[in-house]
């Protein structure tokens, strides 16, 4: 499927990104989506009419908001925060199995440059999900800071993964 920012020629990665719940339009990254999003505004200042208008101004007060695909909402959505004390079976050694997968992953994409993009492109899915699944168990297995701290850099991961495939890959 193709990036619905009419400037790019890219593929959408392994997450979508839109506009609000029900946006129908999907971008590659989140750049692209803030661009056409800075299009859309530009727009209201000169509004062709009040019709446009009003869908224009619900289409920017809805910009702002990640809200990628129904598949990324279910895997990636957060539990509340967990008590202290809470102690969830396996956390231990599902988070140290997946912390020793990712950075075998990394090391071999690090060891795959500059051979077969087929096979660059096909470390980086599997790279995707497992950094996806390291997410799921950060967000379920630990606490605190701790917890804030990882999930923002496995999310910055995930977007960085994301658009290295739409890129490179589609
Ligand atoms: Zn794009």
């Amino acid at each position: 499927m193709k990036c619905s920012n009419p400037d790019c020629t890219r593929g959408i990665g392994l997450v979508a990104y839109q506009s609000g719940w029900f946006g129908k339009r999907r971008y590659c990254s989140q750049r692209c989506r803030n661009a056409f999003a800075a299009d859309a505004r530009n727009l209201r200042q000169n509004p062709k009419s009040a019709l446009l208008k009003r869908f224009v101004v619900a289409f920017v007060a809805f910009v702002g908001l990640v809200l990628p695909t129904t598949f990324t909402m279910a895997i990636l959505t957060a539990p509340p925060a967990r008590p202290e004390t809470s102690y969830v079976a396996g956390c231990d050694r599902n988070l140290a199995d997946v912390s020793v997968s990712v950075t075998a992953m990394q090391a071999r994409i690090k060891s795959l440059s500059g051979v077969d993009r087929s096979e660059i492109c096909k470390a980086t899915r599997l790279y995707f999900f497992e950094v996806v699944k390291a997410r799921e168990l950060t967000a379920l297995c630990k606490s605190g800071t701790e917890r804030e701290r990882d999930l923002d850099r496995l999310d910055a991961d995930v977007a960085r993964t994301n658009e290295a495939i739409a890129e490179r890959c589609l």
